[in-house]
């Protein structure tokens, strides 16, 4: 079955830019009668705010969302994280990590040179790396078509967890969406370029690539990205049905004005009965103040 999600970090409030995501994956799965999933990305605890993962549920509610089966969070999926490091290491494929911040910003090339490369076995103090000789990355996007990426050139070998001990973002992300059984991947077009370090992931833990559709970014009049750093107001718990219309508006629905004085949960069915992925373009989307 068609699954699809939403997968915010709390280190926030949702905001303009989180609603386009939250929708038009929703609208996605939605369409086609498969199912949609949230899945709090709980990852980095030094960098979230007290009580946003119960916020970002609220906001969700406030705005007419269903999920399908229990929230899952990241924070308690470390065993299956490890799972996955302990196969890549029987495979040969990590190593562990000594270089500081410092040896690696002196580097001419953003790629990670492999000086660590043979320390194929568990030592304090480092972080653990894939080593990455792939070919480059194709893929199409549902959005942005067909994308490549050289993966060894552009990052090279990279963390999958770090010197702290924190799991990285990029095997999280793979092992929950193999594990939730997710088929489409929506979500900002600010994720673009990880799409290529994720495949390369799912090629070596043997894991199916799920589809992708990165959405235009809403941006500041400035073109800055609209995010909890550039002060984005997080979505009101009340009266949400015009930020609703808005966010169809901006990914290009048309939806009737007089439906502003509908219930969240009439909009949202009426996005999905009227949605159409045509309709998208690749276009920044200038957001306007409310
Ligand atoms: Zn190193």
């Amino acid at each position: 079955m068609r699954t699809g999600r939403f997968a915010p970090s709390p280190t926030g409030p949702l905001h303009a830019g989180s609603l386009l995501a939250a929708m038009a994956s929703y609208c996605e799965a939605r369409a086609s009668g498969g199912r949609w999933l949230v899945r709090i990305e709980d990852l980095d605890p030094p960098r979230e705010m007290p009580g946003a993962s119960d916020l970002i549920l609220r906001q969700l509610e406030a705005c007419g969302f269903e999920w399908d089966g229990d929230i899952r969070y990241q924070s308690r999926r470390h065993e299956a994280y490890e799972a996955a490091l302990q196969q890549l290491h029987e495979q040969g494929e990590l190593f562990w990590c000594r270089c500081s911040r410092a040896d690696l910003a002196r580097l001419a090339s953003p790629a990670y040179p492999g000086t660590c490369r043979p320390f194929r076995s568990p030592r304090p103090e480092a972080a653990i790396r894939l080593i990455v000789d792939a070919d480059p990355v194709q893929f199409t996007d549902g959005l942005f078509g067909a994308q490549q990426e050289d993966v060894a050139a552009t990052v090279g070998d990279f963390v999958l967890k770090r010197r702290d001990g924190l799991y990285a973002y990029q095997l999280a992300v793979v092992v929950d969406d193999a594990d939730q059984g997710i088929t489409q991947v929506v979500r900002g077009a600010d994720l673009l370029d990880n799409t290529a370090r994720q495949i390369v992931l799912q090629q070596q833990l043997g894991l199916p690539t799920p589809e992708y559709l990165h959405l235009p970014l809403l941006v500041h009049p400035d073109g800055s990205k609209l995010s909890k750093q550039t002060f984005a107001p997080p979505l009101p718990l009340t009266e949400t049905s015009p930020l609703l219309l808005r966010a169809l508006g901006q990914l290009r629905q048309s939806p009737p004005p007089e439906l502003v004085a509908e219930r969240p949960a009439t909009i949202l069915d009426w996005a999905v009965r009227h949605w159409d992925r045509q309709r998208l373009t690749t276009t920044a989307i200038v957001a306007t103040p409310s």
